[in-house]
């Protein structure tokens, strides 16, 4: 049934080896305690003399017998008498002169080779037999140990959900087009006899393309819920174990389950940590078993027959790093891709989750789909949840408004650090900075839309402020990356025009400004005329275990030198026209951080009212 052939542990061939053993331990036991023959007895109180005295007794033919074993001689005279000698080792019967046809004794040479040789090598071979025995017994035991690393394996292959699936498609928001593409997976679920009855081939495998909570598991078990079907997943990090040939296993049982169980749901989660392109540059261990893994996935899926009413579902969020062999015809050709949810389906996925839990009347979710640009369905799941937390410890009954816009900014920003506490002197520095970046970016064309600003310690940082990028951009101009580096160094360009001073604050600025610059030079060709739209440095290799490949570099040292001064020169340039903006603004600066500091936080609307001037809407 199962296909892991572990036969159990036979005791029969334990008992074997015991007996083996035992039987080995008495002989080797015999044969010490019984070195001699027993014919020996009469030879044990012989009387010593020289050699040259047997010699010379044969020569008078006084013995009836003699007897050579190894290098002693016994010498027995026809009364009874027993001598006993030692000879040469080298020294034989004939050299020694024993050897006369005309005389009657008789000498015997007692070939002792043989068991000698056995005594001697008994040692040898008895710990050659333990030695087998030894890793007879070790095998077995790493085979037992395999085998319950595979039976583990196994119970590990979730049979996840053999109840009913309870999510359906009206769980999942947004997806509009994603859900209509699933649609025929669920119809060919419940009615095959439909499509394989005109030969339509029916899907095999579906991939789940996104980024990591947009919903690709709720998806799957979507379509399993709406089909009725069984649902078996297991993720790719558990195929990767220790032994190799277990991941493979696993598939294989996964498979076998589910086969039993048709019509199901295979769901790989994570196939990317299998389904890597096979033969790269890979790093440490575990190369092996993806393979194995891999192929054993590809086998199964191919080895599917026609009518068997398995569909198998994969999640990524790295489909370029997939081996090609899984995209093909009859393995994972249909793609799904899902985005990070726009404005509409921001809104619908925080309605979904308020479904569940307890709304105000009248709560709005438009804004804080407006202030979420850019965030995935688990974050504003997330979101949602941290809603209803502050609206209990606020001991509200529902969650309201305040409570919706509170956690946007805690899982935006980070957790408010209430007890970090500036010195007065910080606290205007900071008030400053973040001005600095407020009117810098506000004055940017460009620039994302100014949202809010605060001195209130959040994360690691000190101030926050906060720009929304705008809903519908898909790519980036140049200016945009000008305007963008303008208002990261707004931040440095306020605390030199006021302190003429530097903090580290800046640091992370200034990181991002340059690295944007690099960028720039380097991938999106928007360099100088010297470097022209070329990309530079090359990925190496596969991307593994979430570090980034490394960048080789493909270019001169010249041209490395070119990037750098691009680089120098763009952000000094920016850092300029910051400085200049607020220089002409430093009025308004002042004035603004005089209300900064007296409340901490300033919306956008806020600030309009006094940087343009206006009256409050
Ligand atoms: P992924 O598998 O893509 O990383 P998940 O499916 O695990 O993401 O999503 C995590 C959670 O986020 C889900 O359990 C769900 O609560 C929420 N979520 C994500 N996308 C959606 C969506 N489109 N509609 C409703 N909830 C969503
Ligand atoms: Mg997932
Ligand atoms: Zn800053």
């Amino acid at each position: 049934m199962t296909p892991v052939r572990t036969r159990p542990p036979s005791n029969r061939g334990w008992l074997l080896s015991l007996v083996l053993f035992s039987l080995l331990i008495a002989m080797s036991l015999f044969s010490m305690t019984h070195p001699v023959r027993q014919n020996d007895a009469k030879y044990a109180d012989a009387k010593e003399v020289p050699v040259s005295a047997i010699t010379r007794g044969y020569e008078q033919k006084m013995f009836s017998k003699i007897v050579v074993r190894d290098n002693k001689v016994f010498a027995e005279t026809a009364t009874g008498m027993i001598l006993q000698s030692y000879k040469e080792a080298g020294d034989t019967v004939s050299e020694l002169g024993w050897n006369d046809p005309e005389n009657p004794t008789v000498v015997e040479v007692e070939n002792r080779e043989a068991t000698n040789m056995l005594i001697a090598v008994l040692p040898d071979l008895l710990f050659l037999l333990l030695l087998v025995g030894g890793l007879i017994w070790l095998f077995r035991g790493i085979a037992r140990s395999q085998s319950t690393a595979m039976s583990f394996g196994k119970s590990r292959a979730r049979v996840a959900d053999m109840r009913q699936v309870k999510t359906r498609f009206k769980d999942v928001a947004g997806v509009e087009e994603a859900k209509e593409d699933l649609e025929e997976v669920v119809d060919f679920l419940k009615n095959p006899k439909k499509y394989t009855s005109i030969g339509a081939k029916i899907p095999r495998g579906v991939l789940l393309v996104g980024a990591p909570g947009t919903g690709k598991t709720l998806l799957a078990r979507a379509v399993a819920g709406e089909a009725g079907v069984p649902f078996f997943s297991i993720a790719g990090s558990e195929f990767v174990e220790m032994f190799v040939g277990v991941g493979a296993s696993r598939v294989r049982d996964l498979f076998m389950k589910a086969k039993r169980n048709a019509p199901c749901i295979v769901f790989i989660d994570e196939i990317d940590a299998v389904g890597r392109q096979r033969g790269g540059a890979g790093f440490g261990g575990g190369h092996d078993e993806r393979e194995q893994t891999l192929n054993q996935i590809l086998t199964e899926m191919d080895g599917f027959e026609q009518d068997t009413n398995v569909i198998v579902m994969a999640a990524t969020n790295r489909p370029d790093v997939l081996d090609r062999a899984l995209l093909r015809p009859g393995r994972f050709d249909r793609r799904i891709f899902l985005d990070k949810p726009d404005l509409e389906a921001r809104k619908k996925i925080l309605e979904v989750h308020g479904v569940r839990k307890k709304m105000a009347k009248g709560v709005d979710y438009t804004p804080i789909a407006k202030k979420t640009v850019g965030l995935a369905g688990a974050d504003l799941e997330n979101i949602m949840n941290e809603a209803a937390i502050f609206a209990a410890k606020r001991k509200h009954k529902t969650i309201m408004q305040e409570d919706m816009d509170d956690a946007v900014e805690k899982v935006a920003l980070g957790p408010e650090k209430k007890s970090r506490k500036l010195t007065e002197k910080e606290k205007k520095i900071t008030a400053y900075h973040e001005l600095g970046h407020a009117i810098v970016g506000h004055l940017c064309p460009e620039s994302d839309a100014l949202h809010k600003i605060s001195i209130v310690s959040r994360g690691s940082a000190l101030g926050v402020t906060w720009f929304l990028p705008s809903e519908d951009q898909y790519t980036t101009s140049k200016t945009k990356f000008l305007d963008e580096i303008c208002g990261l160094l707004g931040g440095r360009a306020a605390e030199k025009l006021i302190f003429d001073e530097m903090t580290t604050g800046a640091s992370n600025d200034i990181e991002r400004a340059s690295q944007i610059a690099r960028s720039m030079a380097m991938r999106f060709g928007m360099g100088d005329d010297k470097l022209g739209p070329v990309a530079y440095g090359e990925k190496e290799g596969t991307m593994f275990l979430g570090v980034d490949p490394t960048m080789a570099r493909n270019y001169s040292e010249e041209t490395a030198r070119t990037i750098d001064d691009f680089v120098r020169k763009t952000v000094e340039e920016q850092y300029q026209r910051a400085l200049g903006i607020l220089k002409k603004h430093r009025e308004k600066l002042e004035e603004l951080v005089v209300i900064l500091l007296k409340q901490e936080t300033m919306s956008v609307e806020e600030f309009k009212v006094v940087f343009e001037g206006k009256t409050a809407a």
